[in-house]
């Protein structure tokens, strides 16, 4: 079973995420925890993608999209894969879809969740003070949501006409939508 877990920074994709490949033996691709790692580690990529990354805004598609060919190509080995983050274009999500075409990938789901603007707000506010990620300051967060809004919102449309998304209620414990997530998978 291959995954993408899709929705707007803040709603807990990356919780989510962390169940759901541990429940599933899935490969984790967050392309936000491979770029933040690079700018950690001060890499050619690090250095390419720090400033998109603090000030909220997207690193270059042609980047991104070399990056997760790369790791994709590891990761169809494994029992198959979770991208979280990934796409957050319409042209990332061409791309994939491919690699998708080139390595074979079938079983893919497509899941996304939501939650109200404001519960986003808080919720990153909160996380930016726990810990001290740069880009969950307030005036960041309202950027990153506006870039949401007009560069990834268009990648559901993609999908629902292409593949189908199955949309899913990001408000509550992370039980009960680790809980809600899994039934849509049964
Ligand atoms: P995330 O951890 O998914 O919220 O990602 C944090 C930041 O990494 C984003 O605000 C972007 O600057 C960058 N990033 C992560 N994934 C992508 C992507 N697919 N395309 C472009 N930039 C990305």
């Amino acid at each position: 079973m291959n995954l993408i877990l899709f929705g707007p920074p803040g709603v807990g994709k990356g919780t989510q995420a962390a169940h759901l490949t541990a429940k599933y033996g899935l490969r984790h691709i967050s392309t936000g925890d491979i770029l933040r790692a690079a700018i950690a580690a001060g890499s050619p990529l690090g250095k390419l993608a720090k400033q998109h990354v603090e000030s909220g805004g997207l690193v270059p598609d042609d980047v991104i999209i070399g990056l997760v060919g790369e790791v994709l190509k590891e990761a169809t080995e494994h029992k198959g894969f979770l991208l979280d983050g990934f796409p957050r274009t319409v042209e990332q999500a061409k791309a994939l879809e491919v690699l998708f075409a080139e390595l074979g990938v079938g079983n893919l789901h497509i899941l996304m969740l939501e939650a109200p603007e404001e519960e986003l707000i808080k919720r990153m506010v909160k996380r930016g003070l726990e810990s001290g990620r740069k880009d969950d300051t307030e005036e960041t967060i309202r950027h990153r949501l506006n870039v949401y809004l007009e560069q990834t919102q268009p990648v559901k449309a993609f999908y629902d006409e292409k593949r189908g998304v199955t949309v899913v209620d990001g408000l509550g414990t992370v039980e009960e939508i680790t809980a809600r997530l899994v039934d849509q998978l049964a």
